[in-house]
């Protein structure tokens, strides 16, 4: 990479932030007022008419992934049918609402913990559930989450023949070396084995690949790239490695185990690293962190409606759900699950609901999705256009060259898809003027 550019980059911030706003890390423990609101709010009319997804959980999983923060609960074959029953609860709970009922969904996506720890007849029979009671629209897809070293041919076929569109499977890296140190359980070769054959089967794979894992140097990270590239994947997401409290890469990294992750430049260099070889392979950057090569992904009405769609989510510890002005995340242990929902109360821990500044803060979190913000739009729903409410931020994101204004719309730069992310914090930080 020339100098210059990589100087540009380094120099628009002094920090690349991992995550950005509005997410489950921010929410409040639930109280009994807000869950009182929440019920009356799921009781009127969805009027936003915006195609929605509905996610069931699996919360269950079979291995101890050393970087892995998701709030899942080790696979014990007795759980199993207790919670699916209490999952289906929950899901009919939800389906017998006004607001679900008068709500569309165009994805059916089974995520978790590792949804592919269970039979393929126990997820089909959770994908059917959800087509015989909520409105699903005739063009909606099936995603189901999973790890390659609980996948195998019987149960992709099975996949491939009810319909299923796409695997979303954690593959992190190929590197042999690199998967024993973050315990994960199969190799990189049988993770590509099972790729192929998905793909064979005409199913789509997307995979999750992670940056700057300890011991990752810039080479391994270009051969995962371009691994992933040679597979012909329809998506790939890329994530920078977060150490997260708790886990147990904290304590390897701790003990010397495992040594450090590069710095912020590294992380970021990674990134445009990565950009660079998947655009110049024919993939175009969308949403969160995926390059994909397929209009479904570029079309997902659930991304594209961002912040007026929705997420239905279930099951224990799901924490992506957002429903209107309402965020929440349910409790992660099974047993409190189960028994919640055995009464008839939604098994939420923790909520937000979204003020009016909120509102204006999520539509300029477009930008972070790569998505542009319609100043139009904007003017019409809240009054004032983006400069007039986010004067500074604006004007400091422009002369860096981090975005792009003209009359119709608010874009992200080439320079503002490395930054996307300090970019919402900007105006998450910022006091809206309304
Ligand atoms: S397979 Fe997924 S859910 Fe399970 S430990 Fe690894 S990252 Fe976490």
């Amino acid at each position: 990479m020339d100098e210059n550019i990589r100087q540009e980059i380094l120099n628009a911030y002094e920090f690349r932030k991992q995550w950005p706003p509005y997410t489950y890390r921010e929410y409040l423990d639930v109280t009994p007022e807000l869950l009182k609101s929440f019920v009356e709010f799921l009781k009127t009319e969805n009027m936003g008419k915006r195609k929605m997804e509905l996610q069931p959980w699996i919360t269950f999983c079979d291995s101890r992934c050393s970087f892995c923060y998701y709030p899942s609960t080790m696979f014990r074959g007795e759980f199993v049918n207790p919670y699916l029953t209490a999952l289906k609860k929950e899901l009919k709970m939800y389906a017998e609402t006004r607001y679900v009922k008068t709500s569309e969904f165009d994805e059916i996506v089974l995520g978790g913990g590792t949804p592919t720890v269970l039979s393929a007849e126990q997820l089909i029979g959770i994908i059917s559930f959800c087509k015989e009671n909520f409105n699903i629209s005739q063009d909606y897809m099936i995603k189901i989450t999973g790890s390659t070293h609980n996948l195998d041919e019987c149960k992709l076929k099975k996949f491939a023949e009810y319909g299923v569109l796409q695997l979303d499977v954690g593959v992190q890296t190929f590197n042999n070396e690199i998967r024993r140190g973050l315990f994960i359980q199969d190799s990189g070769e049988h993770a590509e084995e099972i790729i192929r054959k998905a793909r064979q089967l005409g199913l789509y794979v997307c995979i999750d690949l992670m940056y700057n894992l300890p011991g990752q140097t810039m080479e391994i990270w270009r051969e995962d790239v371009k691994k992933a590239i040679e597979l012909e994947l329809e998506g790939i997401d890329c994530y920078p490695l977060e150490v997260y409290p708790g886990t147990l890469m904290e304590k390897q990294l701790q003990s010397g185990e495992l040594p450090p992750p590069g710095d912020w430049k590294k992380e970021a260099l990674m990134y445009v690293e990565a950009v660079e070889m998947f655009t110049k392979a024919g993939y175009t950057p969308v949403g969160h962190d995926r390059f994909t090569k397929v209009r479904e992904h570029i079309e997902e009405s659930c991304l594209n409606g961002w912040p007026w769609a929705g997420i239905l989510t279930t099951g224990a510890g799901c924490f992506m759900g957002y429903l209107g002005r309402y965020s929440y995340q349910n409790t992660e242990k099974v047993h409190e699950y189960i028994e919640k929902v055995s009464k008839g109360i939604f098994p939420i821990a923790k909520i937000h609901k979204s003020n009016d500044e909120d509102m204006i803060k999520k539509v300029m979190e477009r930008l972070y999705l790569r998505l542009p913000v319609d100043k139009k739009e904007f003017l019409d729903k809240f009054g004032k256009l983006p400069e007039e409410m986010f004067p500074d931020p604006i004007k400091k994101l422009k002369e860096r060259g981090l975005i792009e204004v003209d009359d119709k719309e608010i874009r992200i730069t080439k320079l503002g898809d490395i930054w996307r992310i300090n970019i919402a914090w900007e105006f998450a930080n910022a006091k809206a003027i309304y």
